[in-house]
C-alpha cells in the first residue's frame, strides 16, 4: 500500500559514487531522479555534485540492497559486500588517504536516507574510522590533539549508542562526571588529556554493555567484548544497523501513518568527513532558500561557529542567523559562496530548498539539500512569487499545492505554540478548531447561543433532530460514529469543526456529564473544551486559535486553477459545483468559487418548524388534512426555491426530489411510548390516550427493518405521487415567477433519486413533465427544466443506456453507490468494522472517504452507456467523494464526468484538484 508501491529495479548495481576523484574530476554516477534507488539524500548529493557544487566525496548503497538484506533475514545479498569494499578502496584512492591510517586517516560519516524523508530511522554516525592508531594520524595532521581526542570520543559515543544500542545516558553521565573532576563547566573546556581518558572510559562502557552473542564478529579479550578497531568492521556494522533500522518499530509506525510502502528500503550514504569544529574559521549550519513559515523571499536559517553535525539543531548553544555569516571576516567568503549556492539550487530545482552545510577552515561544503517543507501559507506565496520571477509556469504552481494543506488553511487552527492538555482522541471528521462550553442537547445549544455563549455540542451521535443545535455550535463532538456519520457529513457541509468517534467519552446526557475512560477527569455542562477536527483531538480548556483567511495568494492560485480546468482546448472542462440546501450556503459557495449547485436536498427544507406540516401529511387519514398540508408545503418550498434560484441566478441548481424514508420526519416512537406510559400512570382515560395510541400505531407501522434499502427515493414518488408532484410544482412555480416577475434567469434541474429500474424514472418523469406544462400555461412562460437521474445503485449503472433515453443528466450519488456495491451499511460499517478492516489491511482505504476502484468502474460504465445514447448528456458526482482529492482525480480522468459537487468549504480544494486532474491527464497524454 501507499507511496512507492511496485517500484521494481532489476539492474543490480548496488553502489553508486558521488563527488570528485583525485584529479578533481566529477565521477558521480547517480542523479536526483534516482531517489527510489539512492534515497532522497543520496540522489540529491549526487545531483549537487553533478552541477558542480562542493560535496564531500562518497558513495551510496542502494535501497534495493537494504530490501534484499532484510528479506533474506539480515543476510547480505551476493556480491554486495565486495562491491562496498571496492567502493571504499576507490574512495581511498580518490582522497589519497586510507581508513585507519596512522599518519593521515580517512574518516567517513554513515548516513541513512530513504526515498521519503523519514524520522525514526537510524541516526547518522560521524567520524567513523577512528581507533587508537588513526587518532594519532589525526593528531599529526591537525596538530590539534584536543580536536582529535574529542572526535574519537564522539565517535565511540555515537557508534555505541546508534549502532549498538547502548544507553546514551551512560556516556552523558561519564562526561558530566569528567567535567566535575576537571572542574570545568562546558565540554569544550575539557583538555586533550581529559578527553583521552574519556575515550578509555567510553570503550569500557562499550565492553560492559555489548554482548558477544549478539555480535560474534567482535573481538574478545579477557572474556570481554572489545570496541571494534578495524574501520571496515566499524563500517559494516554501521551499514547493517541502518538496514536494520528500516524495520524498527518507530520507522514502521511512521510509514504506516504516512502511507509509505514498507517495500522501499533505505539507502546508506558513506561520505568523507568535513569538520565544522576546527576553530573559528569553521562552522556548520542549516538553511532554507526562502522563509518556510510565510514564504518571504529571503535566506533563512542558523549556523554555529566551531561546531559539528547536529549541534545546530540540538539547541545546546545559541545559533546565529544565516544573514550574519557574511559579516564574520573569517567566514565571509564562504558565506558569499553559500548565498550564490542558494540561488544556484533554486534555479536548478525550481523550488525552495533546504540545505545543510559545513565550513571547514574557510571552505564551504554542501552536505544535504532537498525541496523544503513549508506551511500552506508559504506554499502559496512561494508558488505565486516563483511564477512572477519566471522560475515556474502557472501549471507548475497549481500542481505543486498540496490539497490537504489547503484544507487546513481554510479553517481556524490551534495556535501551534499553545500547550495542549489532551483529554481524548477521535476521528478527524471535519477540519478546523473550535472552543466552547459543553452542551449535551440541541436545545441547550440553541439556548446558550441565544445568550451569546460559544458551545461545543457533545452527543453520543447526532440525528436530523439535532440540526438546530449543530447549526449554532462552534464545534461538534460525538462519541460514536465514523467519518461519514450524520455528525461528520453535516459538520463538513456547514464547515463546522467536528471530532467523531471519541470512544473514551462516556456521555451521560441525563446527568449532563462525561466520564473519560482511563482518567479521573469528569466534564460537566458548561466546562470549556477545545476540539481540533483536522487532528481529531479534544483538549481541556480554551486553546488560543489562529484564524485562516482566503489570502491574495490563494485567490491567485485558484484563479490559475480555474483557467486550467475550464480550458476546453485541452479536453473536457472540469466543473465544480456545490452541495447546498439553502440560500446562505449557496452564497458562501459562490464566494468560494462554485459554478452551480450540484445537489440541493429538498428534505432539509422539511425540518424545523415545518416538521409539523409534513407530519400531518404523513400521519393523517383525512384527505382534507393531507391536501391542506400539501398546499402548505408547496407554499414554503416555493419560497425556498425563489430564494435559492435568485441567489444562483443564471447558474444551474440541481434539485433532488424527496429522498429519505418518511419515518425520518416523525417523532421517535420510543419517546411517544414513554409518554403514553406516563399518562397511563397518571390515570389518563382511554379517550384521552386514544389519539396518542393511534399515532404510535401509525408510526410503528411505518418502521422498516432496513430503511436505507426501503421505501425511499423514487419509490416514494411511485407510492405517494402527490409528494413529487408538489415539489415539481414548487420548483416550476418559483422559476416561472422569477422569469415573469423579475426578468431573471433561473436554471433549475430536477433530479430523481435512487432509481434502479428504468420504469421508475419513466413514470416519475411523466408526472413531472405534466406539472411543468401546467405551470408554463398558468404563468405564460416557457420553462426549460432538464430532468435527470441520481445514479446511486449498481442496477442503474447497468441499465444506464436505457435510462439515458429519457434522462438529460446523471449525477452519481457515490455514498449510496458505495454502500450498495459493498453491501456495507454506512451507518454501521464505519463504527463497527471498517476500522478493523483497515487495521488488518483487509481494506487499504475507507471506501466512504476515498472512492473504491469498483465503484469508479460502475460510474465509468454508466457514463459511457449514457453518452453513447445521448452525446450531449452531462455527468456529475455529488457524493462525499466529490470533495476528496484522490477521488476527484479518478472521477475526471477515469470516469469522464463533467463536474464534481461538494460541500461549500471543500469547493476551493475541488477547484485545485480539478485543475490538477487536468494537468495529470495532459502529462499522461504527452508521455
Ligand atoms: P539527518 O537525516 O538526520 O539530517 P544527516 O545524515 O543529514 O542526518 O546527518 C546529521 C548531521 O551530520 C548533519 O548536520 C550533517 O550535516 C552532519 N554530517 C553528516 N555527514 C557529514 C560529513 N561527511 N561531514 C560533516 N558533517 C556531516
Ligand atoms: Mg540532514
Ligand atoms: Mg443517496
Amino acid at each position: 500500500m501507499g507511496r512507492g508501491r511496485g517500484i521494481a529495479v532489476t539492474d543490480e548495481q548496488r553502489v553508486f559514487r558521488f563527488g570528485s576523484d583525485e584529479h578533481g574530476n566529477d565521477v558521480t554516477e547517480g542523479d536526483a531522479s534516482m531517489k527510489y534507488r539512492l534515497g532522497g539524500k543520496g540522489a540529491n548529493l549526487a545531483e549537487m555534485a553533478r552541477i558542480g557544487l562542493p560535496v564531500p566525496p562518497g558513495f551510496t548503497i542502494t535501497c534495493q540492497t537494504c530490501t534484499a538484506y532484510a528479506n533474506a533475514g539480515n543476510v547480505w545479498p551476493e556480491g554486495a559486500l565486495s562491491e562496498i569494499d571496492e567502493a571504499v578502496e576507490d574512495l581511498e584512492s580518490r582522497l589519497g588517504k586510507r581508513l585507519g591510517d596512522s599518519h593521515d586517516p580517512l574518516l567517513v560519516s554513515v548516513r541513512s536516507g530513504a526515498p521519503f524523508s523519514m524520522p525514526g530511522m537510524m541516526d547518522t554516525v560521524l567520524n567513523l574510522g577512528l581507533n587508537d592508531e588513526s587518532v594519532q594520524g589525526l593528531i599529526a595532521q591537525t596538530e590539534n590533539p584536543r580536536f582529535a581526542w574529542d572526535s574519537y570520543r564522539r565517535f565511540i559515543q555515537m557508534f555505541s549508542n546508534v549502532v549498538m544500542g547502548v544507553d546514551a545516558d551512560l556516556f552523558e553521565n561519564a562526561l558530566t562526571q569528567r567535567r566535575l573532576v576537571a572542574g570545568v563547566r562546558a565540554d569544550s573546556d575539557l583538555s586533550a588529556d581529559d578527553l583521552q581518558e574519556l575515550v578509555i572510559e567510553f570503550k569500557e562502557i562499550f565492553s560492559e554493555n555489548v554482548s558477544q552473542t549478539a555480535y560474534p564478529e567482535l573481538d574478545l579479550s579477557n572474556g570481554r567484548v572489545q570496541f571494534p578497531r578495524d574501520p571496515r568492521l566499524q563500517l559494516r556494522l554501521a551499514i547493517q544497523a541502518v538496514f536494520g533500522s528500516w524495520m524498527n518499530e518507530r520507522a514502521c509506525l511512521y510509514r504506516k501513518h504516512n502511507s509509505i510502502s514498507d517495500d522501499l528500503g533505505t539507502a546508506v550514504n558513506v561520505q568523507v568527513m568535513v569538520f565544522g569544529n576546527k576553530g573559528n574559521t569553521s562552522a556548520t549550519g542549516v538553511a532554507f532558500t526562502r522563509n518556510p513559515a510565510d514564504g518571504t523571499h529571503e535566506f533563512y536559517g542558523d549556523f554555529l561557529v566551531n561546531a559539528q553535525g547536529e549541534d545546530v539543531v540540538a539547541g545546546i548553544r545559541n545559533t546565529e542567523p544565516i544573514s550574519d555569516l557574511v559579516g564574520i571576516p573569517e567566514l565571509a567568503a564562504a558565506g558569499r559562496q553559500l548565498e550564490e549556492t542558494f540561488v544556484i539550487l533554486e534555479n536548478h530545482y525550481r523550488d525552495m530548498c533546504d540545505i545543510e552545510f559545513t565550513i571547514e577552515q574557510g571552505r564551504l561544503w554542501m552536505l544535504q539539500t532537498r525541496v523544503g517543507k513549508r506551511t500552506a501559507q508559504a506554499a502559496l506565496k512561494i508558488a505565486v512569487d516563483m511564477v512572477e520571477e519566471g522560475l515556474i509556469s502557472r501549471e507548475e504552481a497549481v500542481s505543486r499545492i498540496d490539497p490537504a494543506q489547503l484544507d487546513q488553511l481554510l479553517h481556524p487552527q490551534f495556535d501551534m505554540t499553545a500547550k495542549l492538555d489532551i483529554l481524548a482522541r477521535g476521528l478527524n471528521a471535519s477540519p478546523g478548531a473550535a472552543v466552547g462550553e459543553i452542551v449535551f442537547s440541541s436545545d441547550d445549544a440553541v439556548a446558550a447561543a441565544e445568550e451569546g455563549r460559544s458551545v461545543v455540542l457533545v452527543r453520543w451521535e447526532t440525528n436530523p433532530d439535532d440540526l438546530k443545535g449543530m447549526t449554532v455550535a462552534e464545534g461538534i463532538l460525538t462519541s460514536h460514529g465514523g467519518k461519514t456519520s450524520h455528525a461528520a457529513v453535516i459538520a463538513r457541509g456547514m464547515g463546522t469543526p467536528c471530532v467523531c468517534g471519541v470512544e473514551a467519552f462516556h456521555i451521560d446526557a441525563v446527568k449532563k456529564e462525561v466520564r473519560i475512560e482511563g482518567s479521573d477527569h469528569i466534564l460537566h455542562e458548561g466546562d470549556v473544551i477545545s476540539i481540533d477536527g483536522a487532528q481529531g483531538i479534544v483538549v481541556a480548556g480554551a486553546v488560543p486559535l489562529v484564524s485562516a483567511e482566503m489570502t491574495g495568494d490563494l485567490d491567485t492560485v485558484l484563479s490559475w486553477a480555474d483557467e486550467i480546468r475550464l480550458d476546453t482546448t485541452s479536453g473536457r472542462a472540469h466543473h465544480v459545483r456545490v452541495n447546498a440546501d439553502n440560500p446562505s450556503d449557496a452564497q458562501l459557495a459562490l464566494s468560494f468559487g462554485a459554478e452551480a449547485i450540484g445537489l440541493c436536498r429538498t428534505e432539509h427544507m422539511f425540518l424545523g418548524e415545518r416538521k409539523d406540516i409534513i407530519q400531518s401529511f404523513i400521519l393523517s387519514d383525512t384527505d382534507t388534512v393531507r391536501i391542506h398540508a400539501l398546499d402548505e408545503l408547496l407554499r414554503v418550498q416555493t419560497e425556498d426555491f425563489l430564494e435559492i434560484f435568485r441567489t444562483m441566478n443564471g447558474r444551474s441548481v440541481v434539485v433532488r426530489l424527496i429522498d429519505p424514508p418518511l419515518h425520518e420526519f416523525l417523532d421517535d416512537p420510543r419517546e411517544l411510548a414513554i409518554e403514553i406510559a406516563r399518562l397511563e400512570a397518571l390515570g389518563a382515560t382511554e379517550d384521552e390516550l386514544a389519539e396518542k395510541r393511534a399515532l404510535l400505531r401509525r408510526i410503528d407501522g411505518m418502521a422498516e427493518s432496513n430503511p436505507m434499502l426501503g421505501l425511499r427515493g423514487v419509490r416514494l414518488s411511485i407510492v405517494y405521487p402527490d409528494l413529487p408532484l408538489m415539489q415539481v410544482r414548487a420548483i416550476a412555480t418559483a422559476a416561472a415567477r422569477l422569469i415573469r416577475d423579475e426578468g431573471l434567469d433561473p436554471k433549475p434541474e430536477i433530479m430523481i433519486p435512487l432509481v434502479s429500474i428504468t420504469e421508475e424514472h419513466v413514470q416519475t418523469r411523466a408526472i413531472a413533465e405534466q406539472v411543468l406544462k401546467e405551470v408554463e400555461r398558468e404563468y405564460g412562460v416557457s420553462l426549460e427544466i432538464p430532468i435527470g437521474t441520481m445514479v446511486e445503485l449498481p442496477r442503474a449503472c447497468f441499465v444506464a443506456g436505457e435510462i439515458a433515453k429519457t434522462s438529460e443528466f446523471f449525477c452519481f450519488g457515490t455514498n449510496d453507490l458505495t454502500q450498495t456495491t459493498f453491501g456495507f451499511s454506512r451507518d454501521d460499517a464505519e463504527s463497527k468494522f471498517i476500522p478493523i478492516y483497515l487495521h488488518k489491511k483487509v481494506l487499504d482505504d475507507n471506501p466512504f472517504e476515498t472512492i473504491d476502484e469498483t465503484v469508479v468502474d460502475l460510474v465509468a460504465m454508466a457514463v459511457e452507456r449514457g453518452r453513447a445514447v445521448r452525446p450531449d448528456m452531462h455527468f456529475g458526482v455529488c457524493g462525499e467523494h466529490g470533495g476528496d482529492p484522490r477521488s476527484i482525480l479518478v472521477f475526471f480522468n477515469r470516469a469522464g464526468v463533467d463536474y464534481v459537487s461538494c460541500s461549500p468549504y471543500r469547493v476551493p480544494i475541488a477547484r485545485l484538484c480539478a485543475a490538477q486532474a487536468k494537468l495529470e491527464a495532459q502529462s499522461e497524454r504527452d508521455a
